[in-house]
């Protein structure tokens, strides 16, 4: 039996959070999986960097070097022999960057997006097992894209369950051995049948976890954080958070569905299907408990959990002849929404009415709006909030709603959820 970690952008942030990882790693004297991500936040540096190749907004050069620099200094602080074979292998993997910016966009922006942001696992994993094994915490250091294998929809690769099933269990079992039981390999990024990088989806480093665990039948999945556990509300929003003591995979799905942001809402249903137990523990603090999702779900009930999202925008389209919103309309209304690659996050219907409130996105919102308005009449409000209460009760609501003006309200058995100014 083997474990599966996640250890995210901010558990190796620094030389110092690396460092961490090592002890955090060394408290397990058992076969491991380490899924890592891109440092800090790399990926969004990386994101700015495909934006200013692709769209000649910036000059991509001071970008990269920014990145190369944040790297470096990584390593200034883990290695003291400046001539260690890792400055040349990140130097190397850097070139892969070089060469995709070299000449102008050939290809679609989703798929040069996939080859340069998934860079920033590679230098992630690259660094952290050269410094494991330095300190002879003996490692594998393996290439997802050799694992997980997708399809070519980049930025959200769907995958293939068989090739990776096959791929993974016929590597990474024979690699562990009793002197060397750790294997260290990147989260987010897969290749397709094609042999191209392909990413899952931002912050998909959690469901690349739960993928390899769920090919090999892992004994459990430990996403480590730097919070104790899963909270009931983001202390962004709400001041006296409680911790998540042990939720089932049903609640977990549930709030992640309702924008929570502790776990990427793919996460769970590999784990599911195998039972295997997933912990949210901190990696400051590793001895604590932390949260267990699991089958149990007596614990769902305890707290009430609150999700909130902000700059939502509410979208109410009607017919401008005052006729029915009929499910012409609606099938017509969420092929526009589909192909503008908007999410849905609340709807409502009336009789003339159809209501849905949606991130606000300074690209895309106005467009959309203004192409439903070649066939409807639309009214909007923008920079709302939808809060999501799960296991409400009449005191938490009253708390949350004080002093807004409710737009929507909507409520179930178990959620009550608000869209407010
Ligand atoms: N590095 C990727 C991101 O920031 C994947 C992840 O961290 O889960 O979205
Ligand atoms: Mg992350």
């Amino acid at each position: 039996m083997l474990k599966v970690f996640k250890f995210g952008g901010a558990s190796v942030k620094d030389a110092q959070a690396v460092k961490n990882v090592g002890k955090v790693i060394q408290l397990y004297d058992e076969p491991l999986v380490v899924v890592i991500s891109a440092m800090g936040k790399t990926t969004n540096a990386l994101e700015e960097l495909v934006n200013a190749y692709y769209f000649k907004k910036n000059d991509v050069n001071v970008l990269l070097e920014k990145v190369k620099q944040f790297h470096v200094g990584i390593m200034n602080g883990l290695f003291e022999n400046k001539n260690h074979q890792i400055f040349t292998d990140i130097h190397n993997t850097f070139v892969e960057i070089e060469w995709e910016i070299e000449e102008e966009p050939q290809r679609t922006y989703d798929y040069v997006y996939d080859q340069i942001v998934s860079v920033g696992e590679l230098l992630s994993t690259k660094i952290v097992s050269a410094y494991l094994n330095e300190i002879n915490i003996n490692n594998h250091w393996i290439d997802a894209r050799a694992l997980i294998q997708t399809d070519n929809t980049y930025r959200k690769a769907n995958i293939d369950w068989k090739l990776t099933t096959e791929l993974v269990q016929s590597s990474i079992p024979k690699v562990i051995t009793t002197g060397n039981k750790y294997v260290i390999t990147q989260g987010f990024i897969g290749a397709s049948s094609e042999n191209f990088t392909t990413t899952l989806g931002r912050e998909g480093s959690d469901f690349s976890a739960a993928i390899l665990a769920h090919c090999l039948g892992a004994e459990s999945v430990t996403i480590w954080k730097d919070v104790p556990g899963m909270l009931n509300a983001d202390p962004k929003w709400f001041d006296d958070t409680q911790q998540l003591e042990h939720i089932s995979y049903h609640e977990a799905v549930e709030l992640a569905y309702y924008g929570a942001t502790v776990i990427h809402p793919k996460t769970i249903k590999p784990l599911q299907n195998k039972k295997i137990p997933l912990y949210v523990k901190s990696f400051l603090e590793p001895a604590l408990k932390g949260t267990l999702i699991d089958e149990y779900t007596e614990g769902d009930k305890l707290i009430p959990s609150f999700i909130f999202k902000m700059d939502q925008v509410l979208i109410s389209i009607s017919a401008k002849d005052y006729s029915f919103i009929v499910e012409d309309n609606l099938s017509q209304i969420f092929s526009q929404l589909s192909a503008h690659n908007i999410t849905v996050n609340l709807m409502q219907n009336a009789a003339i009415s159809f209501s849905i409130c949606i991130d606000f996105s300074p690209f895309t919102t106005m467009k959309f709006i203004e192409e439903l308005q070649q066939d409807y009449h639309v009214l909007y409000n923008k920079s709302l909030e939808l809060v999501t209460v799960r296991h409400y009760d009449e005191a938490t609501i009253k708390r949350v709603i004080a002093n807004k003006n409710i737009l929507v309200e909507q409520k179930s058995r178990n959620t009550a959820r608000f869209v407010m100014k």
